[in-house]
């Protein structure tokens, strides 16, 4: 009896072995993964690219091109270079990651690129530079944050310095500075609290596309504190929650304002139209027109 639930044991041990190697070769832990297998690594000044077997390799200095501007931005350099992924074709894209997006950055760190997201940069429908500054900011944090602390990381603040670094308002498909203070002026309004949490379904959001909204909202949050407290401050703030859960006691020692309070004044400028009617503060404004890099 005792031979046999021994050898149980063991047998069960074996398959879930396997089943975890399956799952980091050729499944959704792929990104997490020590060994890639069926990919080409290119190792480049700044980034690690791995070309999946089949797929076009697009042009992977201008990838590598951007870590630079990213870690100036964050005052930040990246502990290891990020790891990013490129794939043949949708379901080998699917099979790997556990997103369906067109871009994702894990919280390791590494960045996956889906095969249609080179697809509409190639037409021109999204900018590549922009896209990837965005998912650099990601991952510059997650590495950071280390793997459990990105995980708890506040969502809301991720995305707004990601669309921030990047000047993603008003490209593609997110609303500018204007038209989401404009939105807001109309009544929409995501409480960044809300954000990737049961209660955001709660909210009805009177908007031509929700997510992209959302998104903007958050970079305007972040506008709005590096006008009001300028950008060492903002940055000091974003540092301290890599080290820290207590989001909202690292807030007010940060800004000595409750962040229920800022929200509220940042709402109430963004209605009155006195923080859209300034002049953008994004302090890579000048370098990233001089650089062509972004497609607008
Ligand atoms: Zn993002």
């Amino acid at each position: 009896m005792i031979k046999k639930i021994k050898f149980g044991i063991a047998a069960g041990s074996v398959c879930i072995l396997v089943i975890l190697i399956n799952c980091l070769l050729f499944g959704k832990l792929f990104p997490y993964s020590p060994v890639i297998v069926g990919f080409s690594r290119h190792e480049l000044a700044s980034t690690v690219v791995y070309i999946q077997r089949g797929a076009d390799t697009p042009d992977l200095s201008r990838i590598d091109g951007l870590i630079p501007d990213v870690e100036n931005f964050h005052k930040w350099k990246f502990l290891s270079k990020p790891r990013i992924f490129i794939f043949k074709d949708k379901k080998s894209y699917y099979q790997r990651s556990m997103s369906r997006a067109r871009f994702c950055a894990y919280y390791n760190g590494d960045i996956v690129i889906s095969p249609w997201a080179l697809q509409e940069a190639e037409k021109g429908e999204i900018s590549l530079e922009i896209y990837l500054t965005h998912e650099l900011s990601h991952s510059l944090i997650h590495q950071h944050s280390g793997m459990i602390r990105a995980f708890h990381y506040p969502a809301w603040l991720l995305e707004g310095i990601a669309m921030y670094s990047a000047d993603q308002m008003g490209t593609s498909w997110y609303p500018s500075k204007e038209q989401t203070c404009d939105y807001i002026r109309q009544g929409n309004f995501m409480p960044p609290e809300y954000f990737k949490t049961g209660k955001e379904d709660r909210i009805h959001l009177d908007v031509e596309y929700r997510t992209t909204f959302i998104y903007s909202e958050f970079a305007c949050i972040v506008d709005y504190l590096v006008e009001k407290y300028g950008m060492d401050r903002f940055l000091s703030y974003v540092k301290e929650l890599t080290a820290s859960s207590n989001h909202d006691q690292v807030f007010k020692k940060t800004f000595d304002i409750e962040f229920s309070d800022c929200i509220q004044d940042f709402r109430e400028s963004a209605i009155q139209g006195q923080h859209a009617g300034k002049q953008s503060s994004h302090p890579d404004d000048a370098q990233q027109s001089r650089s062509g890099l972004f497609i607008q």
